[in-house]
């Protein structure tokens, strides 16, 4: 069905760059399943200017230059903990730059009241060995009033009773969707050992919406992929994924021009797979944002988001 590709690119008329941005390590629970660099603060905080300098040169090079609209999506550790997390917020709505976040909505109500109308979409996870049910509720109900907001429920085997119960709590909220995730141990390939009803829940209930999303302006997750006959078909990066056609190697792909990836050291990639190396580093000021593909030199290409950029076995 997809042994003879020859292009692979988002379906969406818009071009669009996303900064998935790791701001920092520090974070305020310290899961048992999370990497202790995730969350050890390790990476520490640095001068505010080097983070809004960033954004502001993110600005010049894909929106003014190259005419693409922009997503920042924050991740961590937990990046609402960055002290100066609102200011850095408010710079990027000032320039007009769409931005979501990856949070475990720790903070306190009074401090989401005020920060979620400045974001476009809002990831919450439940991480049920530190969140308090209620508090993460009460977080929940104030985001929807603000924004978009997505919930991932971390399952824990043995407590999916627990689990379930916010998460119908939760259900209740218009225009919100959640997911019950399985965990990865160490986030890595091996999954925890769930029971066979526990599998069967997580199959079954894999997700469920509230109502349709507010549309902000946020590029659909869906992919077009021409054949060789020159037909073209629409799918899912997940397809691809179970198909075994996520291998692009020779290909030009335009990561660093339709995807930017940034560590908790402030290293710039182009996209995860890190193809083309390092374009130089936030916090030390010296960076050159790209302009131009890469030719794919990995067997598989794994990530979601890195397989959603366009990718091309001729010129892109
Ligand atoms: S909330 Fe996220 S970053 Fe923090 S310890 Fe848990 S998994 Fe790690
Ligand atoms: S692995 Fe990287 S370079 Fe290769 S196709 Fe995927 S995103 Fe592009």
């Amino acid at each position: 069905m997809y042994e003879n590709l020859i292009r692979v690119e988002r379906n969406t008329p818009d071009k669009y760059t996303i900064v998935e941005w790791t701001l920092g390590n520090k974070c305020t629970y310290a899961c048992s399943y999370c990497p202790e660099v995730l969350h050890d603060g390790s990476a520490g905080w640095h001068d505010h200017t080097k983070l809004t300098g960033f954004l502001d040169a993110c600005y010049q090079h894909y929106k003014v230059d190259m005419g693409k609209k922009m997503i920042v999506q924050y991740t961590g550790g937990e990046p609402t903990v960055y002290p100066k997390f609102k200011e850095l917020v408010s710079h990027a709505r000032d320039l007009g730059i769409l931005q979501s976040i990856i949070s475990n909505g720790s903070r306190t109500v009074r401090f989401w009241r005020e920060a979620a109308p400045l974001l476009d979409k809002v990831h919450l996870s439940y991480h049920g060995e530190f969140a308090d049910p209620d508090h993460f509720v009460a977080v929940a109900e104030e985001i929807a009033k603000h924004t978009d907001l997505h919930v991932n429920m971390l399952m824990i085997p043995g407590r999916f009773g627990e689990f379930l119960s916010v998460a119908n709590r939760i259900k209740q909220l218009p225009d919100i969707n959640i997911q019950l995730k399985p965990i990865q141990k160490d986030f890595g390939a091996d999954l925890y050992d769930y029971t066979e009803g526990e599998k069967r829940i997580l199959d079954e209930m894999h997700g469920f919406e509230n109502s349709a999303p507010r549309n902000r302006g946020y590029p659909s997750g869906q992919l077009v992929v021409t054949h060789r006959d020159g037909t073209t078909e629409k799918t899912v990066s997940n397809s691809l994924i179970l198909a075994g056609a996520n291998r692009f190697k020779g290909w030009n792909c335009n990561i660093g021009v339709e995807t930017l990836n940034v560590d908790m050291w402030g290293e710039i990639y182009g996209g995860l797979c890190r193809v083309g190396g390092s374009h130089g580093n936030i916090y030390k000021g010296e960076y050159t944002l790209p302009s131009s593909p890469v030719v794919c030199n990995l067997d598989c290409c794994t990530c979601h988001l890195d397989i959603m950029v366009s990718k091309s076995e001729g010129p892109l």
